[in-house]
């Protein structure tokens, strides 16, 4: 089939949630931070996986566990033990804080299963969840209903009770809405699809003495922030504030379908025979693919590596600031950056792609650059040269570029 046949097709028989329009590429192949159409045409990918592929696109490592153990065994049901799933749960707690792990297939679910977590694991009178203005926890029930933005919410009501929102890094804010019924308080330690926020140390210290005080359970949902985005195994290291849940997907099975979350032991607990499951979940394949990824993060000196790239990274960006008024700020942690735009950055992120540059924005004005751990010094720097000249080209920093630059973010 040619590219426009592809395209017809899926057309045709996929639903149209996306966004795609009869132009967007047709990927066939990634390597690294490279991505390859059906024509051909080679991108670099400074947004790999949306946020999934932070080792890049088919690092060889992982290829290879998947392709050893899809040989052996893909799918085993969690009737019975099996090697993988265990080994993962070690290598995810003792790099975090000890606690035990559940295993499911996307972030979503992940922050499903720690809302009903902490419910089961405070006393029955206590049911609310606190989270935070601009927060993203997911498209299910739950988590649109955790996600404190109305436009996830609208057209699905009524969503789950239960959920009280407050600004985000407003630590007296907290305070005032915990009340007898509050079982958690759940944040991002950096929000991602919010406009890549990262929460202050002290808040979130303040956070821990809070809620220690008043009985509650603290969830990070570690989704966009596992598994070395930020430069640390987790987004919450970096402060040093431990959560008694966290959740855990995107970068976690190096591509492969994987989620999860971890507790302390002594709310682990909670989760006895029937209160939750998922036939899927922790299955050797998604397993060996994750432990893959931790190896190959912990061989090639990945998180050391986010560091530098990321001083590098930034560095470049400001100087792009320095020649361009529209940009605002640039924010984030590790090779989890934000670009802070004064206008809407889609028609940016259009003429990038159309020079074959692929980054993302969210928020609609914060340009999203999540270069890969593995993307070479010169694959970053041409990324950032092709931004400069994308932005000369469309004149985005021309007066009045914002007005008329449509507004037209698309999200997953
Ligand atoms: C992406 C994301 C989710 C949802 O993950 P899915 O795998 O798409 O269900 C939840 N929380 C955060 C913080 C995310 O970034």
């Amino acid at each position: 089939m040619n590219t426009q046949e592809i395209v017809q097709q899926f057309d045709r028989y996929v639903m149209a949630n996306y966004g795609r329009k009869a132009d967007t590429p047709v990927i066939v192949r990634g390597q690294g931070a490279l991505m390859w159409d059906s024509d051909g045409r080679e991108y670099l990918d400074m947004f790999p996986g949306w946020g999934v592929s932070s080792l890049g696109h088919c690092h060889p490592h992982v290829v290879e566990a998947i392709r050893r153990q899809a040989g052996d065994l893909i799918h085993i049901d969690n009737t019975f033990y099996s090697p993988q799933q265990g080994q993962l749960a070690q290598m995810l707690s003792e790099r975090a804080f000890g606690g035990q792990c559940f295993f499911g297939n996307s972030g979503a679910e992940a922050v499903e299963g720690s809302i009903k977590l902490a419910r089961l694991a405070t006393p029955e009178s206590r049911y609310k969840i606190i989270t935070m203005l601009g927060s993203f926890h997911g498209r299910t029930f739950a988590a649109i209903s955790a996600t404190a933005q109305p436009k996830y919410q609208r057209g699905f009501g009524p969503i789950v009770p239960g959920f009280k929102y407050v600004p985000f890094a407003d630590l007296a804010a907290v305070g005032e809405a915990i009340d007898d019924e509050t079982a958690a308080v759940m944040l991002e330690p950096i929000q991602g699809e919010g406009g890549v926020n990262e929460a202050p140390a002290d808040y979130l210290r303040g956070l821990r003495e809070l809620c220690d005080s008043r009985g509650v359970l603290l969830i990070f949902d570690e989704v966009q922030t596992c598994l070395g985005r930020t430069g640390d195994w987790f987004g919450y290291q970096d402060s040093g504030v431990v959560p008694d849940i966290m959740t855990m997907a995107k970068a976690m099975g190096g591509g492969v379908a994987i989620g999860g979350f971890m507790a302390k032991p002594e709310i682990a607990r909670f989760l006895v025979p029937g209160t939750h499951a998922s036939t899927y979940g922790g299955n050797p394949l998604a397993c060996a693919a994750a432990i893959a990824t931790v190896e190959a993060i912990e061989q090639d000196n990945l998180l050391e590596r986010t560091h530098v790239l990321a001083d590098r990274t930034r560095a470049l960006l400001e100087k792009l600031a320095e020649r361009h008024p529209t940009i605002e700020e640039i924010r984030g942690r590790g090779l989890m950056i934000g670009v802070q735009l004064n206008r809407p950055g889609a028609p940016l992120v259009a003429e990038c792609l159309r020079r074959n540059l692929r980054i993302n924005c969210t928020h609609d004005t914060v340009i999203r650059f999540y270069p890969p751990m593995t993307a070479t010094d010169e694959q970053v720097d041409q990324a950032v040269s092709i931004m400069d000249e994308a932005m000369n080209a469309i004149g985005f920093d021309d007066a009045g570029a914002g007005a008329a630059a449509q507004s037209g973010q698309v999200h997953q």
